[in-house]
């Protein structure tokens, strides 16, 4: 069967990396969102907790759930707001001020501050009201955040982004005085943000989640990173046959062999959450042709190997189709099993 081995020494490598860059362990909120991105959501968080890391970050409260004792805490990215009890050591991000009028007393929050995205947060002026509210309605405010629109393209954007958010933890810790409140974490840069910063960071953590995975996507005049793929993507045989010269594959017969040639059917297709390669142009995996149009669950490949490597690295595949690696691997099915080495 197609597996997607996941390479452990890559992924300490890359957290040790970014941890020192932080300043410290201490500094790392793995985000594990979206089946950590496709490596598999409970082996990525194992693998994460056995290397140090006290905190993580997940987009919804069931999967907060299936990790939660693993962290200090697990911060819900992008649910709705939980009106029941939240589980021991699971936060809440809060991205309008209604929100604080929804989630049961006591649970614990972190606030998200709109700082120029526009996706998600209460606004700047908004700070002191979500404080005085989230007291009144006894929440704990764990944490402040935001997220930086474009800090891996090359902008002075990231610039006033970060300034504005000083800005606002100034806000802060002068409410937090008047309302006799515990003092939050701060927390704004996601993967490229954090590596943007050339010294230690002055928030309390980093939101790290691609470049733990080993990608980033930024110009190269910001530096180039020991960033190593944790992934790699395999596909086992189903069938092999010789394709003579004229002789057509797959649907649509969009190719034609030019000669005879030895070709194999591999387990994997874009049920699997493989790209639906139209069979145009040319796609050439690990020195491989795929051949034609990748079906549902197989695709054709000019080689007669038991098993082959599709990628190991995701940057060429998501140029290829102009996307992002993110794109690429946080598509491919949880079905797919994952085999750490
Ligand atoms: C996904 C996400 C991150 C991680 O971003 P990377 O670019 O993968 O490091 C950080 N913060 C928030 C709010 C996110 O949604």
């Amino acid at each position: 069967m197609a597996h997607i081995e996941i390479r452990k020494e890559n992924y300490h490598h890359n957290l040790a990396y970014l941890s020192q860059r932080a300043g410290g362990m201490h500094k790392i909120m793995a985000v594990l969102k979206d089946n950590a991105y496709g490596h598999g959501l409970e082996i990525m968080a194992g693998l994460a907790c056995d290397f140090g890391v006290r905190r993580a970050a997940v987009k919804t409260f069931q999967e907060a759930l299936r990790i939660q004792g693993l962290f200090e805490e697990v911060l819900i990215l992008a649910d709705h707001p939980h009106t029941k009890p939240l589980p021991q050591g699971v936060s809440m991000g809060i991205h309008e001020l209604e929100a604080l009028e929804k989630c049961h007393p006591n649970s614990d929050i972190h606030i998200n501050i709109d700082t120029g995205m526009h996706r998600n947060g209460i606004a700047i002026s908004q700070i002191k009201d979500s404080l005085r509210i989230s007291k009144k309605n006894s929440l704990h405010v764990k944490g402040v955040y935001a997220h930086f629109r474009s800090a891996d393209e090359l902008s002075g954007e990231w610039f006033w982004q970060k300034s504005r958010f000083e800005a606002c933890k100034e806000i802060i810790h002068e409410t937090i005085k008047d309302l006799d409140l515990p003092m939050p974490k701060f927390h704004s840069c996601n993967s490229a943000g954090l590596l943007r910063n050339s010294t230690h960071i002055t928030d309390d953590y980093a939101r790290v989640g691609i470049a733990s995975y080993g990608y980033t996507h930024m110009p190269k005049v910001f530096g180039k990173h020991d960033l190593r793929p944790v992934m790699a993507l395999y596909a086992k045989r189903l069938s092999s046959r010789d394709l003579y010269e004229n002789e057509r594959i797959g649907y649509a017969g969009v190719y034609k062999a030019s000669k005879k040639m030895k070709v194999s059917t591999y387990d994997i297709g874009y049920g699997d959450g493989f790209f639906r390669y139209d069979g145009f142009g040319s796609l050439i995996l690990n020195n491989k042709e795929v051949l034609g149009r990748v079906s549902m669950d197989s695709m054709s490949i000019a080689s007669g190997e038991d098993e082959i490597c599709l990628f190991e690295d995701a940057h060429y595949l998501a140029d290829h189709f102009n996307t992002i690696t993110y794109d690429v691997i946080t598509k491919l099915s949880s079905d797919l099993p994952r085999v750490v080495v």
